[in-house]
């Protein structure tokens, strides 16, 4: 398999790296978040590439990445005042909004539906390549479809990876987790559909109201999925993973107080932290062909919303 090359963000690659968009390629990009899979959202080839190289079944809507704000009409038909408050507060930044779609915004992007997933990313090369190519770009997480998010480039599956024009290094992801994911088209009040990056206390405090957390969110349990993309298993490592209240002596696993053999990683006490290195410390676990992992259970409290949701689906059956 060939190895594509893992290049450091000169203003040479990002050229580079925009070419090759251009020209219908993938480019592995480092956002805040995790490493995203970029593509010309306007080139229905390119988007098809996304979803094989991913794996991923086409009902799961992509997020299309713009450089900034001023660029949403060329995805969202409309922008309602709820998802202009939340731009301003928090672009560039791990939040997606879920609005209208523009009438030319590929299908295969909202896999069908009438709605379009949009966000800036908080990433200086993330927008120097969006600002070099001068087109919003597709850009799921860079992994294959269930498994664990890369938050560092080489932590991007040899696969993949083989299928890229290149990867822009831009280091180890500062938030570690996905966007939140909110809902912004609904009669009702904006809703997360995905606990992320943006804690919904954050959002209530921009928006003057309780934003909840949508059913699927929480019950992504079998049956029909009341909203496109969302699986009760995802973000799982090959490992078997299992919630614990505390490890046992000779578990492998993530611990908070002090571990209790090698294959044990003490996490940080608190959400952020916990959160960023999370996918990086799975990633590390997973190599070591354990039966399973243990992960000790985080706080049941608000700011841990993004961790548990996490845990909870990489734990669940598949
Ligand atoms: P990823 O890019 O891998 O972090 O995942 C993108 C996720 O965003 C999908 O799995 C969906 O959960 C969500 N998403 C994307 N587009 C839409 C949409 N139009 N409506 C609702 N959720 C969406
Ligand atoms: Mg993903």
């Amino acid at each position: 398999m060939r190895r594509m090359p893992i290049l450091p963000p000169t203003a040479e690659h990002i050229a580079f790296a925009a070419a090759a968009l251009r020209r219908g390629e993938l480019v592995g990009m480092p956002t805040e978040t995790v490493y995203g899979l970029a593509a010309l959202a306007s080139d229905p080839v390119a988007v098809a590439r996304t979803f094989a190289a991913k794996r991923r079944p086409s009902d799961n809507p992509l997020i299309v990445h713009i450089a900034s704000a001023a660029d949403l009409p060329e995805v969202a038909r409309t922008v309602p005042p709820a998802a202009q408050a939340l731009a301003a507060a928090f672009w560039p930044g791990p939040l997606t909004l879920v609005l209208p779609r523009q009438p030319h915004v590929l299908a295969a992007i909202t896999a069908g539906g009438d709605t379009v997933a949009v966000r800036v990313p908080d990433h200086p090369v993330a927008l120097a390549l969006l600002r070099a190519v001068g087109a919003p770009l597709t850009a799921p997480s860079a992994n294959p479809f269930m498994r664990l998010s890369p938050t560092a480039a080489a932590d991007i599956d040899a696969d993949l990876q083989a299928q890229l024009a290149c990867t822009l290094d831009g280091g180890p992801c500062r938030v570690g987790l996905e966007s939140t994911v909110v809902d912004c088209t609904g009669p009702g009040p904006v809703r997360v559909l995905r606990p992320g990056g943006v804690p919904r206390i954050a959002l209530a405090a921009v928006l003057g109201r309780d934003v909840p957390l949508a059913d699927v969110a929480t019950a992504a349990a079998a049956g029909p999925r009341p909203a496109p993309g969302m699986y009760a298993r995802h973000y799982a490592p090959r490992t078997p993973l299992r919630l614990a209240e505390a490890l046992g002596a000779d578990d492998a696993g993530l611990c908070f107080g002090p571990p209790a053999n090698p294959r044990q990683v003490a996490m940080p006490a608190d959400p952020e932290s916990y959160g960023a290195s999370l996918y990086r410390v799975l990633h590390a676990l997973d190599a070591l062909g354990a039966r399973e992992l243990v992960v000790q259970q985080p706080p049941r409290e608000p700011a841990w919303e993004a961790v548990a949701d996490r845990l909870r689906k990489a734990a669940a059956a598949g």
